[in-house]
């Protein structure tokens, strides 16, 4: 399962993030200087309702 890149520091919210070679996957936030990883584990259509998966199509 490959990292999708993300786009804003969980911790900080700062936008300053690069990612680093140890742990494998995990991104380094250049404002709180934060080292993270970000698993997602499913994404819930059924959770989500109709009217998300009606945008989807
Ligand atoms: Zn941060």
């Amino acid at each position: 399962m490959s990292a999708k890149p993300i786009y804003h520091c969980p911790f900080c919210a700062e936008e300053d993030l690069r990612p680093v070679e140890e742990p494998r996957g995990a991104w380094a936030c250049g404002s709180c200087v934060r080292v993270f990883s970000v698993t997602l584990h499913r994404t819930d259509l059924a959770e989500a309702g109709p009217v998300t998966r009606e945008e989807q199509r």
